[in-house]
């Protein structure tokens, strides 16, 4: 379970340092691109001919497709951000070498599931949307300024400000060097979100 956690969170700061990101919010875009994953919406494909509806229903999920990994993306799912933090979680499944040959799809940003592939997913997506190395450094405490700087939704926000709390009190921030890393990545952007020139 925590080791869980550890490789997630790890690999989110990697996949940050690799793709280059330096601000916020994050494009996911750029991550896909660099791990050449394919991203489709639903309505541009005929689904349903290939999928049990259990599958479409949901907000996404990520397959083998001849070499190629792709990442449908329900696009019939109003709220934006949702659909954002499905794009990152499931990113989080292709990156993190999940097994994709069973489809696994989700309809909820909590962590209903057992599953630790899920888990794992839900962790690295949070990390990527929500890096807290960043929003320490700008001193980020409430679920309103996370929701405007990392374009994620209220729930997300608010599961990441409490954790943020937790985080401000033991004070531990950039011990890991890869963390220290990102830090660095981001801090032209630190400096100009508190001094706008
Ligand atoms: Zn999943």
């Amino acid at each position: 379970m925590y080791e869980n956690y550890v490789k997630a969170r790890n690999t989110s700061w990697e996949v940050l340092i690799r793709c280059g990101i330096k601000e916020l919010p994050i494009t996911l875009g750029t991550i896909a691109d660099y791990y050449n994953f394919k991203v489709i919406a639903y309505s541009d494909t005929n689904l349903t001919q290939v999928f049990k509806n259990e599958v479409v229903d949901g907000d996404g999920f990520i397959v083998f497709s001849k070499d190629k990994k792709e990442i449908f993306l329900n696009d019939k799912v109003k709220n934006r951000n949702r659909r954002r933090f499905t794009l990152a979680h499931e990113l989080g499944h292709g990156i993190l070498n999940h097994n994709i040959d069973i489809v696994h799809y989700r309809n909820s940003e909590v962590d209903s599931e057992i599953d630790m592939q899920e888990l794992e997913a839900n962790v690295f997506a949070r990390d990527i949307l929500m890096p807290s190395t960043v929003l320490a450094a700008l001193d980020i405490h409430t679920p309103e300024e996370i929701m405007k700087i990392c374009d994620v939704s209220r729930k997300s926000a608010e599961i990441r400000a409490s954790r943020m709390e937790l985080l401000y009190k033991r004070n531990k921030f950039n011990l890991n060097p890869m963390e220290r890393k990102v830090r660095y990545q981001f801090d032209s952007f630190i400096r100009n979100y508190r001094n706008p020139t």
